[in-house]
């Protein structure tokens, strides 16, 4: 008899093993649950994971996302351009600041922003105009930020990219050096998530990585309420239980648990790496043949968050893939077709390409405790359906 799952498959889902739980409880024990040790040492083995100097835990990515608008200092007036194709939030923490959000159409081999459409986009302007430049990793695939910092520095933007769904992801540039997502060479600030569909999953997380000192000081004062105990740093000082408020910060922290919890996930981060790409080789060969299915780009340094198929009825797959017990998403309806962003202005047709890949897009089963049975499964159902 052929496979039958007997549990439903998601596109995504966290990896929680033995381990994972016992050093969560381990700290649930500890005299810290919020603002201890866990917290400095997930992000300083975060940050050499990554690559990057410095390394800032915080409550979840859009909060991450939120304190890089605040420490860039983004306020009214300021207008920033980020892709169509990304979750919410890569847009609204430039609204949350007040700014401008500007879109630019994504390259259709890719789904990632097209930087040409960038230039573009700046080149119609004078110089000033635009402040700054948030590009996503988007599915994984690394964004060439090295075409992206030189932009940057022609247009005097800077750039926060969102690596959530890339870390251990790299790509080549032109010197053939590895830059991994978020490493802090060539974009200001990164960040990334630890919601639990992430490679990381820690229920709610988030980390801002920067090799930049200035940036790195005002994002933990604006994680803590803008306040700092830094004596080096204060007015004055009254006593040992002195501490001033210098800014108005938010309380973006993680606790002690899930960091601890982050912490060992990173330390099988590289092979939950190795086994979606192990995965995604397998998706491309099964549908290389099958003209009816579209695959986006590949890259060595592709991290694989999302397998994305294009299909022409993608409503038919989607729904038909359900009653085989494969739950199957959508990544993404394309941000200036939301309500909100309608609002702001922006309509259906401002950015075809983006609207186009929205028609056909899917995201298969992509995780690494998939099983080869339940992806042959997977595969079988899909051939199925388009033949
Ligand atoms: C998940 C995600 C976020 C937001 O992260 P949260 O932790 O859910 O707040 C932002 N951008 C992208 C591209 C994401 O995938």
């Amino acid at each position: 008899m052929p496979f039958q799952p007997n549990h439903p498959i998601p596109y995504g889902r966290q990896h929680i093993t033995d381990s994972d739980i016992q050093v969560v409880t381990q700290t649930l024990q500890s005299d810290f649950l919020t603002q201890g040790p866990k917290v400095g040492e997930f992000e300083e083995k975060f940050a050499a994971y990554i690559g990057a100097r410095y390394a800032v835990a915080v409550s979840n990515g859009t909060a991450a996302l939120h304190l890089c608008t605040l420490a860039l200092g983004v306020q009214p007036g300021h207008r920033v351009i980020t892709t169509p194709i990304t979750f919410a939030a890569s847009a609204n923490c430039v609204r949350y600041c007040g700014g401008e959000v500007h879109f630019a159409d994504i390259d259709p081999a890719t789904a990632l922003i097209d930087l040409k459409k960038v230039r573009a986009l700046l080149a119609a302007h004078p110089k000033g105009y635009f402040h700054g430049l948030i590009p996503v990793d988007f599915a994984g695939l690394p964004v060439n930020l090295e075409a992206a910092r030189q932009l940057a520095d022609e247009f005097g933007l800077w750039i926060i990219e969102d690596a959530c769904h890339a870390p251990g992801g790299f790509f080549t540039d032109s010197q053939g050096l590895e830059q991994r997502c978020g490493n802090g060479q060539l974009a200001d600030l990164a960040i990334f998530s630890f919601h639990p569909v992430k490679h990381i999953a820690t229920g709610e997380g988030g980390m801002v990585t920067t090799n930049n000192p200035e940036l790195y000081e005002k994002l933990l004062t604006l994680r803590t309420h803008g306040i700092t105990k830094d004596p080096a740093r204060m007015h004055r000082h009254d006593g040992g239980w002195y501490m001033e408020m210098q800014t108005l910060g938010y309380n973006y922290r993680i606790p002690d648990m899930l960091c601890a919890l982050g912490i060992n996930q990173l330390g099988r981060a590289d092979a939950g790496l190795a086994r979606r790409r192990e995965l995604a080789a397998r998706y491309n060969q099964a549908f290389a043949n099958v003209p009816a299915i579209r695959c986006l780009a590949t890259a060595p340094g592709h991290a694989y968050h999302l397998y994305i198929i294009q299909v022409e009825d993608r409503k038919g797959l989607y729904d038909f893939l359900r009653t085989k017990q494969i739950f199957a998403q959508v990544h993404y309806i394309p941000v200036h077709t939301m309500p909100y962003y309608q609002e702001l202005g922006w309509n259906e047709g401002d950015f075809p390409l983006a609207e186009q890949y929205y028609a056909h897009c899917l995201s298969i089963p992509m995780f690494p405790t998939l099983t080869d049975e339940e992806q042959q499964y997977v595969i079988a159902c899909i051939r199925e359906f388009v033949a």
